[in-house]
């Protein structure tokens, strides 16, 4: 099964995608997750990644694209995978879109949350990551363990520095012109489903097992 997890920053692809891969015995790839690995271990993509991160704008499309070529031919990915936030612009979609053809494979479904912005930044400025495996938390709806420390690894749960409210609303902004777009691509194409994100997180894994079935 190959999937795309769609939907705005704080939109909760990541926290549903945690369920679903599970259950789906994929793996989750998440590009952002990839440049914050790159951005710990300080190597030269992280660096660069980082200029843009913390900034509110998108990698460019063809450092994504490179990174994600190489991560989608590795083994785990030879029985489908779960993509978390990637494509982010049209030009990455017809990237993937064309690769998966080349390589006789399809994309079986867009899984698009959707989420009213005032919600998306509650969403994120409560957010907490844990530095060590990016489980994501937040301080009212999904605080980490008793111990403030992350529930499935035991690390260091923080605040992303990109979770700050005016790098938020850049990241909002960024979203609305760059990638909403690309709902409206695959809609074309047939491959999106609209999910109600809001609510319990729940309600929405039960939405989105619907939507597959
Ligand atoms: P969120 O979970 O809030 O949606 P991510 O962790 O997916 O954020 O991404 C963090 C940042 O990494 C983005 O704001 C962007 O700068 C960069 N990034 C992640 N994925 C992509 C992508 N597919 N294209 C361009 N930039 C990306
Ligand atoms: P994304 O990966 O789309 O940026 P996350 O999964 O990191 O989003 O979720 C953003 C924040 O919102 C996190 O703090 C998470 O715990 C919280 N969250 C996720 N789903 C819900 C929900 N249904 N209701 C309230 N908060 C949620
Ligand atoms: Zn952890």
């Amino acid at each position: 099964m190959i999937l795309v997890l769609f939907g705005p920053p704080g939109a909760g692809k990541g926290t549903q995608a945690a369920f679903l891969c599970k259950e789906l015995n994929i793996p989750q790839i998440a590009t952002g997750d990839i440049f914050r690995k790159h951005l710990k271990e300080g190597t030269e993509l992280g660096k660069l990644a980082r200029s843009y991160m913390n900034n509110g704008q998108l990698v460019p499309d063809e450092v994504v694209w490179d990174i994600v070529e190489t991560r989608l031919a590795q083994d785990d990915c030879a029985n489908g995978m779960l993509l978390d936030g990637f494509p982010r612009t049209v030009r990455q979609a017809e990237l993937m879109l064309g690769w998966l053809d080349g390589q006789g494979r399809v994309l079986n479904a867009v899984l698009a949350l959707e989420v009213p912005d005032e919600e998306l930044v509650l969403r994120l400025s409560g957010r907490r990551t844990c530095r060590d495996c990016q489980a994501t938390y937040h301080v009212a709806h999904n605080p980490p363990g008793e111990d403030g420390r992350c529930v499935r690894c035991g690390g260091e749960v923080i605040q992303r520095e990109d979770d700050q409210e005016d790098t938020v609303r850049k990241r909002l902004a960024t979203y609305h012109r760059d990638t909403s777009p690309v709902l409206a691509f695959f809609e074309e194409r047939g491959y999106a489903h609209r999910i109600d994100g809001t609510g319990a997180i729940e309600d929405v894994t039960r939405r989105l097992r619907d939507a597959l079935a």
